[in-house]
């Protein structure tokens, strides 16, 4: 496919997503940008895990798996100027898993060399503030080089990110959003979060990694998105005992989310961190279908809701 080719289509993929919530999101101040919806299965056409609340002109990241700089750009391309590289500015790790952190050096390098004009802002669990650091000392002669051999001047060192260990309630707040994080259990990870943003105008609920657990119905309420991570059953039958003892420890089956989504009864249900394995997409949403009668879509990179 050629470059504008690809460009059109990633156009196309966000316009067509949209249909589901055309009237509601062309007047709506807030919106949902899929960039990434992967797992550390190395599919290609699902790059790692990250989510943007976009409101107005502002964006906030969840999670920032493999790519998620240049599937921000790609989305600013089909319109989104908030998710251009000088504006991000601010991100929330749900926990610290390679699959969602895998992009953590790309976003405190690449939007320094293009401009951005402030450091990084992260929020997320103990064990961010180190990973940060260990980054930043592997990058050392990069950030030297490109500081002072003969790069144009930056505005400040890369290296300034300020980061914030949180605790369940409410983490940051500004005129546009109230971003609360809440605790949801990832097998043996002692700290991982979902997050509930609310903004003027909707209230969208993004689950990060978990088990099946009633906080996330508690966070929602006839929340207006819910962005929940799923595996399918089908496919999850016919992997290896070992691996199934894990993934339903950690993760939350098609079943358990149309269980969840039907006492939290969202206006929208987006599966996202799909783990499909051997079945389909169709049947992943059959299956929640089976246990879920609201709207549900299995949701695609770049798509915006
Ligand atoms: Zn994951
Ligand atoms: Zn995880």
């Amino acid at each position: 496919m050629t470059r504008l080719g690809s460009i059109l289509a990633a156009a196309l993929l966000a316009v067509g997503a949209a249909s589901p919530l055309a009237g509601t999101q062309a007047h709506s101040r807030t919106r949902v940008v899929m960039l990434g919806t992967g797992t550390p299965n190395a599919d290609p056409d699902r790059f790692g895990p990250s989510v943007a609340v976009v409101v107005d002109e502002t964006s906030y990241l969840i999670d920032f798996g493999v790519g998620v700089v240049r599937r921000a750009a790609a989305a600013e391309r089909s319109g989104i100027p908030a998710l251009a590289a000088p504006n991000l500015t601010r991100a929330f790790a749900t926990h610290l898993h390679s699959d969602h952190t895998l992009g953590l050096a790309d976003l405190i390098l690449t939007p320094w060399i293009l401009e951005r004009p402030v450091p990084l802002t992260l929020y997320g669990p103990r064990g961010l503030r180190a990973m940060t650091r260990h980054l930043v000392a592997a990058y050392a002669d990069d950030i030297r080089i490109r500081t002072r051999g003969g790069e144009p001047r930056h505005g400040y060192d890369p290296r300034l990110v300020q980061v914030h260990e949180i605790t369940p309630g409410i983490v940051y707040r500004d005129d546009r959003v109230t971003v609360t994080a809440f605790a949801v259990p990832h097998g043996a990870w002692e700290q991982a979060f979902g997050y509930r943003f609310q903004t003027p105008d909707r209230t969208i609920v993004i689950s990060g990694d978990t088990g099946a657990d009633s906080r996330i119905e508690d966070q929602c309420r006839a929340c207006d998105v819910l962005v929940h991570e799923v595996y399918s059953e089908a496919g999850f039958a016919k992997r290896p005992p070992e691996w199934r003892a894990y993934h339903s420890r950690y993760h939350t089956s098609t079943r358990q989310l149309g269980a969840i989504a039907s006492r939290a009864r969202p206006g929208l249900l987006v599966l996202y961190h799909q783990l499909i394995w051997s079945s389909t997409e169709d049947e992943l949403l059959k299956e929640v279908r089976s246990a879920y009668d609201g709207k549900v879509v299995s949701a695609h990179d770049l798509d915006v809701f």
